[in-house]
């Protein structure tokens, strides 16, 4: 069985103190699989990721929220894979549509970054999805179908199963509107051919694709009943360790 996750980004929220008590909340909570199907992943503001990955045990992981495409150098500013796994992360979001649209990243240092990831040793949880006008065209799978080329499949079938899929439609981030439960099983299946039909059955099936945009207690449920959902990549409700724990349990109802 494929792992199933719940993976939280905080964004640039919370002081050192209130991440460490968040985190805290959340790992006292989170309830331990011992067949290690269902972990939890917390991604904090990349100054926290050493205080909190020191308190990290049991199934829960720690992920950093972007790296630079460069493993050093002259780069004020600029945060490498390397050094967010000195700090003790397991994994790094790439490629979240904050990233594109606000910092303009595109689909060449998006390719670069993910491969920074894998060469330092870090898990892409990588983040595809159409914008709303695309959605409303109809050009949703051409969009991610893109994405999933120029920035994913260039990886070796090795490297690519270390890689978490997340399918975010950018519409649906951060503004309390969901995609459907059908209209996230129809992407997260397009995207299991699509991997299939660059790499094989084997390697689809095994891939975790997790939903992310506005996903709350009450509409988890519905959500990850489906079949090719893995888990969800949480934004607003991880930042209330009863949202995101109650969350936690509408996975492990859907998936134990
Ligand atoms: C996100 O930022 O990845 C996200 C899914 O945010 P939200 O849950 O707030 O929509």
């Amino acid at each position: 069985m494929r792992t199933k996750i719940l993976a939280g980004n905080w964004k640039m929220n919370t002081s050192a103190s209130e991440g460490l008590a968040l985190f805290n909340e959340v790992r006292s909570g989170w309830n331990p699989d011992s067949d290690g199907i269902l972990i939890c992943i917390i991604a904090p503001p990349a100054t926290h990721l050493s205080l909190v990955s020191a308190e990290a045990e049991q199934g829960i992981y720690t992920a950093g929220q972007n790296c630079s495409d460069q493993d050093n150098g002259a780069y004020t500013g600029e945060i490498s894979a390397g050094m967010l796994k000195s700090v003790g992360a397991d994994f790094v979001i790439i490629g979240h549509s904050e990233r594109r649209s606000i910092f303009g990243e595109a689909n060449d240092v998006l390719k670069l970054k993910v491969d920074a990831a894998i060469r330092n040793g870090l898990s892409p949880i990588y983040c595809c999805g159409e914008q709303r006008k695309e959605r409303e065209e109809h050009r949703q799978e051409e969009v991610v179908r893109t994405q999933l080329k120029e920035e994913l499949f260039h990886l070796s079938a090795e490297d690519f199963g270390k890689v978490v899929v997340a399918y975010e439609p950018v519409w649906a981030i951060g503004t309390g509107l969901t995609a459907t439960p059908a209209q996230a099983q129809q992407m997260h299946s397009f995207i299991r051919t699509a991997i299939e039909e660059n790499y094989d059955k084997e390697i689809a099936m095994d891939t975790s694709i997790l939903y992310g945009g506005s996903c709350n207690p009450t509409n988890a449920n519905d959500l990850f009943s489906n079949e090719d959902v893995d888990g969800g990549l949480i934004g607003g409700a991880s930042l209330k360790s009863t949202d995101f724990l109650q969350i936690a349990k509408s996975l492990s109802n859907c998936v134990l």
